[in-house]
């Protein structure tokens, strides 16, 4: 199970093993096979933009394209852990955002050389671009708005809003002129008031970003279609009501709930629902998963975001449910000074804490050979909000829930 973060969270480690794993697709060549890895993607979006745009399989097809891209990460790297991170463009919306640090994408082209990117892992000499469209030239370019060839700023918090409040998921006729729908206004093809979302993210970025057919070719591509990806999970998690996709028929061929997507033709709409069932999820969900690790900030929250989960320096290097209505922590891993280090939900159901030379100063004692998740629950009339695990198996509760008195403390063993 791969734990999809916010970049604006990632430790400075988490970005350089991205970053590697993305320059190692681009350097290998797998046999018979005339792309390199990274490069294919940048061609199948380039040759499907049908069946992946102006329709209601934007999110599907995008979903299953991100899928295959993590899945060769995690291939190359040898570690099914790891997850494309998402950048949320309507918080970290400047020029000066830590994304577009020397240690993680690089930052703006250079306007006096033709807006080629200098910095940074995909800097000019050290990323080449193979699949062009006509006139481009072998390096990244960007051209961050407001400059004259990009959209002036990035959608809003507020549009971001509006888009999530959209109901249905699409309507006819299912495509840029659909009048409503959350598909459409998130693709960005409704102007107000969703703000042109999805497309006026390519245009701030420029450059390569820009040019819709290749715009893989900037990795940060990934990181803005992994948002939008989560957007679609969020909309769906808001709307239980509502089909999670939709239509069934009626649109063109490749968009319709069961028609397969080109050009792997394995999988349709249908098939890719639900991220749980692809082997993902995001860090805004209530659960930690066999093999999640929590680094210092990182957090997941309850439902309803009341109650949080963080792996905190500030509180000692403890594991800490906080509750958004008390200033005090609901329950603390130690009273300690814990060395620096992280947390990581294991595979033999121990959730641990490790320091950086490996000790374990806390465990929960949970260790009993099978997959366990823990879950951030929200307050009920019985309880206060708390963390309980369960058997990954049959979602069984196990005999482990904090803070006390209602269960008890961990079982010690
Ligand atoms: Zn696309
Ligand atoms: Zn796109």
């Amino acid at each position: 199970m791969a734990l999809r973060k916010n970049q604006r969270y990632l430790t400075a480690w988490e970005k350089q093993y991205f970053t590697d794993a993305v320059l190692a697709l681009k350097a290998e060549k797998k046999p018979g096979n005339s792309l390199n890895t990274y490069d294919q993607f940048v061609s199948w979006h380039q040759n499907n933009m049908d069946a992946g745009h102006f329709g209601p399989a934007l999110f599907a097809w995008h979903r299953e394209l991100l899928r295959r891209f993590e899945i060769e990460l995690q291939r190359i790297m040898n570690d099914s852990t790891i997850g494309l991170p998402y950048w949320d463009w309507s918080v970290d919306n400047s020029q000066t955002s830590s994304i577009w640090a020397n240690d993680f994408m690089g930052g703006n082209g250079k306007a006096s050389e033709s807006w080629a990117v200098t910095d940074g892992p995909f800097r000019r000499g050290n990323w080449e671009l193979n699949v062009r469209d006509p006139g481009d030239p072998l390096y990244l370019r960007r051209e961050f708005g407001p400059n004259p060839g990009a959209a002036s700023s990035l959608p809003t918090p507020a549009n971001v809003q509006a888009a999530l409040k959209a109901t249905p998921y699409d309507v006819w006729n299912y495509s840029p002129n659909a009048q409503s729908g959350f598909r459409n206004m998130a693709e960005g093809n409704i102007p107000s008031p969703g703000g042109l979302m999805h497309i006026r993210v390519h245009a701030w970025v420029g450059g390569n970003m820009s040019s819709a057919f290749t715009s893989p070719n900037d990795p940060v591509f990934w990181l803005h279609h992994c948002y939008m990806d989560k957007l679609w999970a969020d909309w769906q998690a808001m709307h239980t009501d509502q089909y999670a996709y939709l239509p069934d028929v009626g649109a063109r061929t490749g968009h319709n709930l069961n028609d397969r997507m080109a050009p792997w033709n394995e999988k349709r709409p249908a098939d890719v629902l639900n991220t749980w069932d692809l082997g993902y999820h995001y860090d805004n969900d209530d659960y930690l998963m066999p093999n999640d690790v929590l680094y210092p900030g990182q957090w997941i929250g309850s439902a309803s975001r009341r109650f949080s989960l963080a792996y905190s320096a500030s509180d000692k290097n403890n594991l800490v449910l906080n509750s958004s209505t008390w200033s005090h922590p609901l329950w603390l891993s130690t009273n300690g000074q814990l060395s620096d280090g992280w947390c990581v939900m294991q595979g033999d159901g121990n959730l641990v804490i490790y320091d950086w030379s490996n000790n374990p100063p806390w465990g929960s004692n949970t260790d009993y050979g099978y997959w366990i998740y823990l879950r951030v629950e929200d307050a009920t009339a019985q309880r206060s909000g708390h963390l309980q695990m369960y058997k990954w198996s049959d979602g069984t509760p196990i005999n482990w829930s904090v803070p006390p008195p209602e269960v008890g403390n961990p079982p010690q063993h």
